[in-house]
């Protein structure tokens, strides 16, 4: 069967290889005939991406991909059909951009520690919109402290490595009602690898009441077997199978893009309950006051 569908890319907006344009060019030359853009705590490449879109008839879904740091892990959530321009929402991913800033500068200052002498003004060279850990990664790369991107994290900036600093403290939870509060959709991303089945299922029954939506099952390498148990959860909860590749450009994840099937049918599910939404009033999000970071 021909992959149609691809709903998790990122763009230099993020941390992402390809600018917007150059990413709906290559979407076009791999036959997708529905995408979503899904880049960290940014819509900034949504208005480019989406016109290239249009010009080369692919239908395009604005997204969006928010972070979360939990007890033990990370959990990730995908947010689809967002009415990005809503002023509040853009308000509060701004201010996680800024704590993202805030958080880049204290693990270079960790790393700086450790007596590795790079600069938190190149990595802010290198990442053009929202700074995350893979810019950091670069930055080591090119100052000769690693060989790869995951050589990065498995030494220095992965989860519990010596300088890693935990995001800003949003829970799944607020996550998913932020998401809510721009008319989103949430979508749990990438479950097995992050954060695991176990985690996810003690936070499964608070996000569905939070307004989950779908869930991320054909992901990437996920196996046959992973794909049956995404499945099956999705059954039980009532969640939308979705999926994608998170390509953020060539050699950065294994899977290229467009190259995880997706049935189309996760699409025309997402429209439906976009349908409903559209034109009513969200429910409103205010961020919590952040934890003092010490
Ligand atoms: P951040 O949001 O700044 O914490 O960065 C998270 C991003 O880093 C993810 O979206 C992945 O693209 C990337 N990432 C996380 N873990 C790894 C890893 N072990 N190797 C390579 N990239 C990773
Ligand atoms: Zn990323
Ligand atoms: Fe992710
Ligand atoms: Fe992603």
């Amino acid at each position: 069967m021909p992959n149609y569908v691809d709903l998790h890319m990122h763009t230099t907006a993020s941390d992402g290889l390809y600018s917007p344009t150059e990413l709906m060019h290559r979407v076009k030359e791999a036959g997708l005939r529905a995408v979503a853009l899904t880049d960290h705590d940014t819509t900034n490449g949504i208005e480019e991406a989406a016109q290239t879109a249009r010009a080369l008839d692919v239908e395009f879904i604005p997204g969006i991909e928010i972070n979360t740091d939990v007890s033990g892990g990370e959990v990730h959530v995908l947010g689809y059909f967002i009415e990005y321009q809503r002023p509040a929402f853009q308000s509060t991913i701004k201010a996680l951009r800024d704590a993202r800033e805030r958080r880049g500068e204290r693990m270079v200052e960790l790393l700086n520690e450790e007596g590795i002498a790079i600069r938190w003004e190149r990595v802010r060279e290198i990442a053009q919109g929202s700074v995350g850990r893979p810019h950091i990664a670069q930055a080591l790369m090119e100052a000769g402290y690693v060989q790869s991107v995951s050589e990065a994290f498995d030494k220095y900036i992965g989860n519990g490595k010596p300088a890693y600093v935990p995001r800003y403290k949003l829970t799944p939870g607020d996550a998913v009602r932020l998401i809510g509060s721009a008319n989103g959709l949430p979508v749990i991303a990438h479950p097995i690898s992050l954060p695991g089945l176990e985690i996810l299922r003690t936070w499964l029954p608070d996000l569905k009441a939070a307004g989950l939506v779908g869930l991320e099952t054909y992901y990437g390498q996920y196996t046959q077997k992973d794909e049956q148990a995404l499945l099956a959860i999705a059954h039980q909860y009532d969640l939308i199978a979705t999926g994608g590749t998170d390509f953020h450009g060539p050699g950065l994840h294994p899977t290229p893009l467009g190259g995880r099937y997706v049935p189309y049918k996760a699409v025309e599910q997402l429209k439906a309950v976009e349908a409903k939404r559209r034109g009513t009033m969200p429910p409103p999000f205010t961020l919590p006051t952040p934890v003092a970071e010490k």
